[in-house]
């Protein structure tokens, strides 16, 4: 199979073929020399890229489908973790081989991420290279002036994540173990990501570890964070495990994919007000004037030993 068919097949055809993979505002998609969108009135473009490559950033015998999943959802997740709405991706992918089966099974994958969001698949590139490496581009839009960055946490805001964590971490140590889903099928937290326009104050996505992520905040905020760690929340896997293990976990481990975000205490019961149990959200801790990230379990203060995932250590 040569390039061409390859990407009409796996790519071009099923993302102009299925309904739910048709994103407003695409004027053109896949098959010109560049994609062309409208964009929207009073919306500024937020746009994240994010490289996965084999061996690196999933394990060498991951499911394709899981790969293609994965793929898109740590791209979205960027997005959401700056409020914006997705609107469509861009894949440039190197293969060792077109192995028609992987490639069905990726894609597969990818479109099965997308399409709750109606994310569009606009274009990409694809080249072959001994090592599977894949770049997905995302593209979202946010009304102007209203995407969440990380710099705005204020004194006396609330630290909260979205769910769970530490059990990417976990499972990517533990093959086969009940929560190997959460390593391979992270979830983007795009509605959420959008709910907390105007309500949070600063938000990021927590793929290196809740420490080292909530670290970023903190410093480009400018302020310190005080966190409980019984109010991490755990899966009931981790419950079992020593305090000093599930808390390396949560607080290190990488690929949780959850939104931390920060909140004044009247901000958040507005966003309850109006969004009532929508969401699973738990508060783990609270920003304070001096700079720096404490823990403390049981009013006691902690000490952490490994701050998180890096890749040039
Ligand atoms: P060019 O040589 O002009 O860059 P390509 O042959 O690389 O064109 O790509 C042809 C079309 O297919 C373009 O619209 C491109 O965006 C799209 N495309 C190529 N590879 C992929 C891919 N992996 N996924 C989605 N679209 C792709
Ligand atoms: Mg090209």
């Amino acid at each position: 199979m040569n390039e061409f068919s390859l990407i009409q097949r796996f790519f071009k055809e099923k993302s102009l073929q299925q309904q739910s993979l048709k994103a407003d505002g695409v004027v053109l998609g896949i098959g010109d020399d560049a994609a062309l969108l409208q964009p929207p009135a009073d919306q500024q473009l937020v746009i994240s890229t994010d490289t996965l490559v084999a061996g690196r950033h999933f394990p060498l015998d991951t499911p394709a489908h899981a790969i293609g999943w994965k793929s898109a959802a740590v791209n979205l997740s960027d997005l959401a973790a700056m409020g914006a709405t997705p609107q469509a991706i861009l894949l440039a992918i190197s293969l060792p081989s077109a192995d028609e089966d992987w490639l069905a099974q990726f894609s597969q994958g990818l479109f099965d991420c997308c399409a709750p969001a109606k994310v569009q698949l606009i274009g990409g590139d694809t080249t072959k290279s001994p090592t599977l490496t894949i770049t997905v581009t995302a593209l979202g839009w946010v009304p102007t002036g209203q995407a969440i960055c990380r710099q705005g946490a204020q004194v006396g805001d609330l630290v909260m994540v979205s769910g769970k964590l530490g059990d990417a971490a976990y499972a990517l140590q533990h093959p086969a173990s009940d929560l190997q889903r959460k390593l391979d099928y992270p979830q983007a937290r795009n509605e959420l990501g959008v709910a907390l326009r105007g309500y949070a104050s600063s938000m990021l996505d927590i793929s290196d570890g809740l420490a080292q992520d909530l670290g970023h905040i903190l410093e480009a905020s400018q302020v310190g964070a005080v966190l409980q760690l019984e109010s991490l929340p755990l899966s009931s896997t981790l419950q079992l495990l020593e305090p000093h293990i599930r808390f390396q976990y949560a607080l290190a481990g990488g690929d949780d994919y959850e939104l931390c975000f920060t909140i004044s205490p009247q901000r958040l019961k507005g966003f309850y007000e109006k969004n009532g149990s929508a969401f699973q959200l738990h508060v783990i801790g609270e920003i304070v004037a001096e700079q720096g990230l404490v823990l403390q379990y049981q009013q006691a203060p902690v000490e952490l030993n490994n701050k998180g995932y890096q890749h040039f250590d």
